[in-house]
């Protein structure tokens, strides 16, 4: 940056951005990106105010120089588990050496994370989400789930919805040890006590629907019962196998499935006619050497797709965005373009938000700057910090 702007400013212009993604196809080249070439972005308090070519710019107060560089809305990383203590380096080293490993994969999380004091689990969570956001994500959800008790499922969300709107209630991990010869017990404990604890620091209600974890009518009576308790529904669905996951989630309107590894033609028709976004997790896939999930399949047959991390010690241990990118294009066969608009404006359809993902006039002013003419580096340069700044609600934070 040749310039920088007074944090107390309410009217900045950015200039010099050699190629802007707007995420609105009505402004620039007409794309799904909505492109725009030697733009500009006026900021007003925390939104923005105008978007379009340079030499259009309005009069403002202050003006920074973007140098030539990429601008584009900062990801909305609508999935990931960040509320947890301890690692399992074992076992993805052991994983990744063709060895067996018979550790309690999240149940070794579970009991680290219920040993862990607040201040620890919150260190924690600071710590990732300091390192997610100087990769480019403004925005992330994130869920309980490594507590599976009411007091500590309850004390994660508090602690999570300390730093995001976007937390989620996923006491329907898997089933509580304590529960292990039980399974109804705890679905029983997990829509009723668990949830009433929940309910005030939660948005939104999961469940890993999966063998060996919740079946399709356990599934559906625990996101049944969030919804009538005012969350809204997520999935974890159709990850390690084919089951109802999906079509559960499109039947009760959830906002997102999430995974959509394993599906049918009967799956990818329901999401396709359904309100529903299909959230794909690839650095999952890349952490257990798994089948990658078929994005050209879902993206021709219509299907709105996010792109997310899945950000956890155990299945994808990476908060950064632009390395799921470099994988959706070089392994799940989408372009560039779409998997920027999956990682932002699909993020935040993931969401149910139309205020963030996008770089339109009244929509939050979070931009990530590249070092870069344009956003396809982020595909093109794999495992380079291409994210030279980012700013979140229009001030510069990383
Ligand atoms: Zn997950």
């Amino acid at each position: 940056m040749s310039s920088r702007t007074s944090t107390t400013s309410t009217n900045t212009l950015i200039t010099n951005i050699a190629s802007l993604v707007t995420n609105d196809p009505s402004l620039g080249d007409g794309s799904p990106l909505g492109l725009i070439q030697n733009a500009a972005v006026v900021i007003d308090g925390d939104r923005i105010a105008w978007t379009g070519e340079k030499s259009k710019a309005p009069a403002t107060d202050n003006q920074v120089d973007a140098g030539g560089r990429a601008v584009i809305p900062g990801f909305v990383d609508s999935h990931s588990h960040l509320v947890f203590a301890g690692d399992r380096t074992q076992e993805f080293n052991a994983r990744m050496s063709g060895r067996s490993y018979t550790a309690g994969g999240i149940r070794t999380t579970v009991a680290a994370t219920r040993a862990a004091s607040d201040e620890d689990l919150e260190r924690n969570l600071v710590h990732y989400l300091g390192e997610a956001l100087r990769q480019g994500t403004t925005t992330f959800e994130t869920k309980s789930g490594y507590g599976l008790t009411v007091e500590d499922e309850s004390r994660a969300l508090r602690i999570a919805a300390a730093h995001t709107d976007e937390v989620t209630y996923l006491g329907a991990h898997i089933v509580s040890p304590d529960y292990a010869d039980d399974p109804a017990g705890y679905v029983a404990l997990v829509t009723g006590q668990m949830l009433d604890a929940c309910v005030p620091h939660a948005r939104w209600i999961d469940v890993f629907c999966e063998k060996g974890a919740f079946d399709g009518d356990q599934a559906r009576a625990i996101l049944t019962a969030g919804k009538a308790k005012g969350l809204h529904p997520r999935v974890h669905a159709n990850q390690l196998s084919y089951g109802p996951g999906v079509q559960l989630a499109v039947e009760l309107d959830a906002a997102s499935a999430d995974h959509c590894t394993h599906l049918t033609d009967a799956d990818v028709d329901a999401l396709a006619s359904g309100n529903t976004v299909a959230t794909l997790l690839p650095g999952a896939e890349f952490s257990t050497r798994a089948e990658w999930p078929d994005a050209r399949r879902l993206l021709d047959a219509g299907v709105t797709v996010a792109l997310s991390t899945d950000c956890n010690p155990g299945s994808s241990f990476t908060s950064s965005v632009p390395f799921c990118i470099a994988l959706a294009v070089r392994d799940m066969r989408m372009t560039p373009d779409e998997a920027i608009w999956s990682a932002t404006a699909g993020g935040a359809a993931a969401l149910r938000r139309t205020d963030i993902g996008r770089i339109t006039p009244g929509a939050y002013a979070d931009l990530a700057f590249l070092d870069a003419p344009s956003h396809v580096h982020l595909a093109y340069r794999p495992g380079v910090p291409l994210v030279s700044q980012v700013w979140r609600r229009g001030v510069p934070v990383a």
